[in-house]
């Protein structure tokens, strides 16, 4: 049923042993996702994020890794669908932003330069009125500084957001909390929607970094997206550079912040710390 649904509706499909084998697959996943938790087999990862101008370190993205004891390592993208079709994600959400924000606190205690943290937030947190009470009590718990903390929602969730999420949103950046915009300029991207959320940051998505060259789509359309955050008083960062003459361009675009794996891949805290 699923399937015909996503095909568009209003039409059949045959159940084939490769849609079993996936499905069986996805429930298996599940239940071993239900336990990762328990059994503390999650992870949390930290990306670098650069001061394009200086090259130096402004803050770390937290990404989520799951280390499977049959699988491996697997990326997120494995399985975070499932965690918000299941509604997993919101227990989930709530421990990685907490193991970020305490990750962030230990480093500073540790004496290193205090930097922002950005965690990424799934449009089914957004949903949980409780959402800013956990923000809230994460924050004391950790000793976390809210100004240090930034949340990631992405385009997509964004532009579903109602009004009771714009308010959440508002309710949250009062904390002293900044938002970023993720993976920018992928969907449909709602100018209205820029003018009536609480954002402080965009983040322009890899799809048109890959693409920047000279008189390039891309480029312009980069160049355009540095311009109206620049214009809305917004802060910019490019995602996903991976070349020098990808750094060469938004450095001379004047994009305030660069993350990549030309400069940093995500890693575990403790290369990250002896890095630092
Ligand atoms: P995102 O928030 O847009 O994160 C950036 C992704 O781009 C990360 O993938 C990162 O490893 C990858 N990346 C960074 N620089 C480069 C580069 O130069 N080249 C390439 N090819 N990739 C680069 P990752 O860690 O696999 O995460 C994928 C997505 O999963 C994230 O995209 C985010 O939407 C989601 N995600 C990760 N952690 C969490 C989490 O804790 N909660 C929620 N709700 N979503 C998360
Ligand atoms: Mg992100
Ligand atoms: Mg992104």
């Amino acid at each position: 049923m699923y399937d015909a649904k996503v095909r568009g509706k209003n039409r059949y499909s045959i159940c084939t042993s490769d849609m079993r084998e996936d499905m069986q697959r996805r429930m298996v996943l599940t239940n071993s996702l239900l336990r990762a938790l328990e059994r503390d087999e999650l992870r949390v990862f930290y990306q670098p994020q650069i001061d394009t101008a200086t090259r130096g370190i402004v803050g770390y993205e937290a990404l989520l890794r799951w280390e499977n004891p049959d699988l491996g390592l697997l990326p997120p993208g494995m399985f975070i669908p499932l965690a918000e079709q299941t509604g997993l994600i919101r227990p989930i959400g709530e421990w990685v932003l907490r193991t970020a924000c305490r990750q962030n606190r230990l480093w500073i205690d540790r004496g290193l330069p205090p930097r922002r943290m950005s965690v990424n937030l799934s449009v089914e947190q957004l949903r949980d009125r409780h959402l800013s009470d956990q923000i809230r009590s994460v924050l004391s718990e950790t000793g976390m500084d809210a100004r240090l903390l930034q949340l990631e929602i992405t385009e997509t969730a964004a532009i579903q957001a109602d009004e009771p999420v714009v308010q959440m949103l508002s309710e949250i950046k009062k904390l002293g909390i900044s938002i970023s915009l993720d993976d920018f300029g992928v969907d449909y991207s709602s100018l209205s929607r820029l003018r009536e959320l609480p954002i402080d940051h965009i983040k322009i998505d890899m799809r048109f970094v890959r693409g920047i060259e000279a008189g390039s789509k891309d480029e312009a359309i980069a160049r355009t997206i540095i311009q109206l955050a620049r214009n809305l008083g917004l802060q910019v960062l490019a995602e996903g550079v991976e070349h020098m003459h990808q750094y060469r361009f938004f450095a001379r675009e004047r994009c305030d912040e660069i993350q990549g794996f030309l400069f940093y891949k995500p890693m575990p805290p403790a290369q990250l710390e002896a890095l630092l």
